[in-house]
């Protein structure tokens, strides 16, 4: 995008250290498609800039990210505004083509991407982190949650069997994987911290200093040395068959999209939902 971002802020708070932060407050920094565009391209500013040998992803106010913005104006309809960066067809084809375009475009194929940046990341995360939202933090390297932190995937109340990067088995361990998705539970930091899934829980207000501090430390190894370390423990996680598991999943959430299309015309199936919030739901893809 040749704009200037409206929801992200990136800035060099030390030496080598880009700090990339989700700025959609009001929003509980909710994505909506421009803003999954805009911080693709910051990624991408840091990926490219060879003075930035670690980066930070942060949020501003109270929460991480609510997830993706589903009652986004004209959802799905908007591809054509964005440079698309992956070798992706049928954005405008309509049926679930369009929307299965939509998902491996700017979910899993953002994701993935962001995974594979030959440079460690690090994820600041704190209050709730929903979702979509464990699609910015799962694909960091490094996880770093204030003790006010809070983590879920909801999709199964919705209809759908988990979100579009699906990590959670190599995240959480597949016991816990299930509990999560089945019951939709929020957990907190410090539990996500006992299985693994983060790295470091610190009081709320230290949050961006242990993540800067950590950056700095990372940030003065060698560079080189610091991309293969990261190809060679991601390599180990493709090598137990992650890649081909994670698209497979992929596939059966667009059947859940495609089932939840067809029986209830809209992506989800709100009848897991308290009945009050039920016409609320996503328009449709
Ligand atoms: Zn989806």
């Amino acid at each position: 995008m040749s704009d200037s971002p409206q929801y992200i802020t990136y800035e060099m708070p030390a030496q080598h250290v880009a700090r990339i932060t989700l700025n959609r407050t009001d929003q509980a920094n909710s994505q909506d498609t421009r803003l999954l565009y805009e911080l693709n391209d910051a990624f991408d500013r840091a990926a490219h800039d060879d003075d930035v040998h670690v980066i930070i992803l942060a949020a501003n106010g109270k929460h991480f990210s609510a997830g993706h913005d589903l009652m986004e104006k004209d959802y799905g309809k908007n591809m054509a505004e964005f440079r698309t960066v992956h070798p992706v067809c049928g954005f405008n084809c309509g049926g679930v083509e369009s929307q299965m375009a939509r998902e491996e475009e700017i979910y899993i194929g953002f994701s993935e991407r962001w995974r594979n940046i030959p440079k460690p990341t690090i994820a600041a995360v704190q209050g709730k982190c929903i979702a979509g939202g464990l699609m910015l933090v799962w694909p960091c390297d490094i996880i770093i949650a204030s003790d006010d932190a809070k983590f879920s995937d909801m999709t199964v109340t919705i209809g759908v069997g988990g979100v579009e990067y699906f990590s959670h088995v190599w995240e959480l361990g597949a016991r816990k994987a299930k509990e999560m998705l089945f019951t939709s539970d929020e957990f907190t930091a410090q539990e996500a911290h006992s299985w693994g899934m983060v790295n470091k829980v610190v009081p709320r207000e230290e949050l961006s200093a242990t993540a800067l501090s950590m950056a700095e430390r990372i940030a003065s190894k060698p560079p080189f040395a610091l991309k293969l370390a990261k190809k060679a423990v991601n390599g180990c996680m493709d090598a137990q068959g992650r890649d081909v598991a994670m698209q497979n999943a992929f596939h059966l959430h667009q059947i859940a999209h495609a089932h939840n299309l067809k029986k209830f015309d809209q992506l989800i199936d709100p009848t897991g939902l308290p009945p009050a919030v039920r016409k609320v739901g996503p328009v449709k893809g």
